[in-house]
């Protein structure tokens, strides 16, 4: 028989009041994580939950309505700006579309300006970024961080997403299945944003939008096209902690985007370093 006092000294008895403030510190997260998303205020439809990845529109429409009115969006076209990643982000909704719902803590949509010009696209996130809810927070991120500073922006001026939302266990790579079911996402995410350059950090990345499996060594520092916007593959910042020596090419490729946008007459806010 359990008697009162040994439910008190049970540990798994559940405390309402320590249930509720955990809640809300979740709800806290969640809404500070929105903010920095660039996403709009809190959906009030639930949340979809779909056996299957939805199809793709094609985000080369979206990409090449330049056409952008005084509230960020394009006509006859899918919304963009904060607005278009506030319908993308509701999409994904509460995902369990793939095996890597089953560990993770929070799905890592992405964060900045929604206005950007200027997106890096990673691998997937990480156990910080998994916890934080935010891409490119670890040790890693610090590095792409000071790599974007060197560059003239503020974290905040630019956009940072990964092609997988949900951290891979173990941080093994994302499995085919996995991309199929996340990679559609990724793809509507850009075509909101309509940015000028993409910067693709690491292998997986680049290959993946480009459907190219050259090594990332060859591929790195040439300039391609993703669904009509240029894209330059450079290596991840946690191939670059591994391997300083590597930093110097990684700065030749993102001085090249930097003399691509100025071309484009899109200039970092501050002065870039030498
Ligand atoms: N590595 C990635 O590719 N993405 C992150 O968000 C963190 C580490």
């Amino acid at each position: 028989m359990v008697t009162m006092s040994d439910a008190e000294t049970d540990e798994t008895a559940v405390d309402p009041a320590a249930e509720l403030r955990e809640i809300a510190a979740r709800v806290r997260t969640q809404l500070e994580v929105r903010g920095r998303s660039g996403l709009q205020g809190v959906s009030r439809r639930p949340s979809r939950r779909v056996a299957a990845a939805p199809p793709v529109e094609s985000a080369v429409a979206v990409v090449h309505a330049h056409d952008r009115n005084t509230s960020g969006e394009s006509a006859g076209a899918a919304p963009v700006g904060a607005r278009g990643l506030t319908l993308v982000r509701e999409e994904i909704g509460d995902c369990q579309r793939c095996r890597l719902c089953g560990g993770r803590q929070n799905i890592v949509f992405g964060v900045g300006n929604p206005q950007a010009h200027l997106v890096f696209v990673g691998e997937a996130p990480g156990a910080d970024e998994d916890q934080q809810g935010e891409p490119f927070v670890g040790k890693a991120g610090q590095l792409l961080t000071k790599m974007i500073e060197a560059m003239g922006y503020r974290r905040e001026d630019v956009y940072i997403c990964n092609v997988i939302k949900c951290r891979p266990p173990g941080n093994r790579n994302p499995e085919p299945d996995e991309v199929a079911a996340c990679e559609p996402f990724l793809k509507k995410q850009l075509a909101a944003l309509r940015p000028r350059m993409i910067v693709t950090l690491g292998k997986f990345a680049a290959q993946c939008l480009l459907r190219d499996d050259t090594p990332i060594s060859r591929l790195r520092g040439n300039f391609r096209t993703y669904e009509g916007v240029s894209l330059m593959p450079t290596f991840h910042p946690a191939y670059l902690l591994r391997d300083p020596s590597k930093k110097k090419e990684a700065w030749t490729d993102l001085k090249a985007v930097n003399a691509a946008l100025k071309r484009l007459g899109f200039e970092p806010p501050q002065t870039p370093a030498a």
